[in-house]
C-alpha cells in the first residue's frame, strides 16, 4: 500500500543529465553547443513507499536515462538523487553496493539482459550470491527454485539457458534475478514492450502481485500510456528531458492538462470514440535533444503555442492536490 505519510522512498531534485559527444581532440576543436545531448533537465520527482510511478513519453524523451540515474547506473550532471533519505551521489563504492541490494532494474529486452552462457539457476543464483542472500549452495539452490516458482516458472528451469525460453518466460527470469537481491525498489524499463499483447497482460499481473507480496515500490517506464495507466498510482509525463505533467493516474487519464499529455491520450484507442469529441493528435517529430528548442520545449509541436512559449520555459503549477503541469496556459502569462 502507498505510504504517503512517510518521507518518499526516492526523491530526485533538479536532476540534469548531459552527454558530451565530443571525444579527445574534438573537445578542444569543436564547440560544446550542438555536441551535447540534453537528456534530462531540471527533473524533480518523488516516489512514495509502495507506490508505482509511471513515466511516459516518446522514445528519446529521457525516461530511460531517468531510470538509470535514479539507480546511479549513470551519474547526473547536476542535481541530487535521494533513496530512503540518503544522497546516493555521496556514497562510496562499498556503501553504494550495499544499497544496490534494495534497488534493482528490469530491462526491456530480457534476452539482451541475460547472459546466454549461464543457466537460469546460475543467473538468479548469482543475484543471490552477489547480495549475500544465501550462504551455502544448497540454500542458494532452494532459494533460486522458490524464486522461479514465485514468478511462474518450474524448478526445472534452473538447468536451462535463456535461449530455451520464450520472451515472456525470459522476462520472468529477469524479474526473478531482480528479486534475488531482496529489493524494495524496482525500475521497470519498458518491461513488456518487447512482448506479445497477451503475454504483456500476464507480466503486468505478475508485477502487480509481486508488488503486493514483497511491498515493492516501482518506477515504471513506458512509451505506452495505456500500459502505464494500467499499473501506476501516479504518472509523470516527460517531453524532451523535462517533466511536463504529474498527477494521479485516474486524473491524468480523465482530465489531462498539458497539450502534450492530451496528444498522447489522443493516440490511445477508445471504446467511446464514436461519441467523444475529436482529440488533437501529435504531429511532427520530437526535436533533437542536441538542440532542444528554447522556452517551452513542446512549442514546435504545440497547437496552442503562444509567443511567450517560444521564449520562456514554463514552471510547474499545482492545479489540484498532487496534480502539477508546466504550461503557460495555466500560469496566467499566456494571453
Ligand atoms: Fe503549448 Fe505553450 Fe503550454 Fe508549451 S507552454 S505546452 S507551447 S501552450
Amino acid at each position: 500500500m502507498t505510504d504517503i505519510a512517510s518521507p518518499p522512498l526516492l526523491r530526485l531534485v533538479g536532476v540534469a543529465k548531459r552527454y558530451d559527444l565530443r571525444r579527445g581532440l574534438r573537445r578542444l576543436l569543436q564547440p560544446a553547443e550542438g555536441n551535447t545531448v540534453h537528456a534530462l533537465d531540471g527533473v524533480d520527482l518523488e516516489i512514495a513507499r509502495g507506490e508505482t510511478l509511471g513515466v511516459i513519453g516518446e522514445s528519446g524523451c529521457g525516461k530511460t536515462t531517468l531510470g538509470r540515474v535514479a539507480l546511479r547506473l549513470q551519474e547526473p550532471s547536476a542535481g541530487r538523487v535521494e533513496f530512503d533519505g540518503i544522497d546516493i551521489g555521496s556514497l562510496d563504492a562499498r556503501r553504494l553496493r550495499a544499497l544496490r541490494k534494495r534497488m534493482q532494474i528490469v530491462f526491456q529486452d530480457p534476452y539482451a539482459s541475460l547472459n546466454p552462457r549461464r543457466s537460469v539457476g546460475q543467473i538468479v543464483g548469482r543475484g543471490l550470491a552477489l547480495h549475500g542472500g544465501a550462504t551455502t549452495s544448497a540454500e542458494r539452490h532452494a532459494r533460486v527454485a522458490a524464486l522461479l516458482e514465485r514468478v511462474g516458472l518450474p524448478r526445472a528451469a534452473m538447468a536451462r539457458f535463456p535461449h530455451q525460453f520464450s520472451g515472456g518466460q525470459r522476462q520472468r527470469v529477469a524479474i526473478a534475478r531482480a528479486l534475488a537481491a531482496g529489493p524494495d525498489f524496482l525500475v521497470c524499463d519498458e518491461p513488456v514492450s518487447a512482448l506479445d499483447v497477451s503475454i504483456q497482460a500476464q507480466i503486468l499481473a505478475l508485477l502487480g502481485e509481486l508488488k503486493r507480496d514483497f511491498g515493492l515500490t516501482y518506477l515504471f517506464i513506458s512509451h505506452d500510456l495505456s500500459v502505464v495507466a494500467h499499473v501506476s498510482d501516479r504518472v509523470a509525463v516527460m517531453y524532451l528531458g523535462r517533466v511536463v505533467e504529474t498527477g494521479p493516474s485516474r486524473r491524468i487519464l480523465s482530465a489531462p492538462a498539458h497539450p502534450y499529455t492530451r496528444a498522447l491520450l489522443a493516440a490511445v484507442p477508445r471504446l467511446d470514440a464514436r461519441d467523444a469529441p475529436p482529440r488533437q493528435r501529435l504531429t511532427g517529430d520530437l526535436p533533437s535533444p542536441l538542440r532542444p528548442p528554447p522556452g517551452c520545449r513542446f512549442h514546435t509541436r504545440c497547437p496552442e503555442a503562444r509567443e511567450i512559449c517560444r521564449r520562456v520555459s514554463p514552471a510547474p503549477i499545482q492545479l489540484a492536490q498532487g496534480h502539477a503541469v508546466a504550461c503557460h496556459l495555466y500560469s496566467g502569462a499566456a494571453p
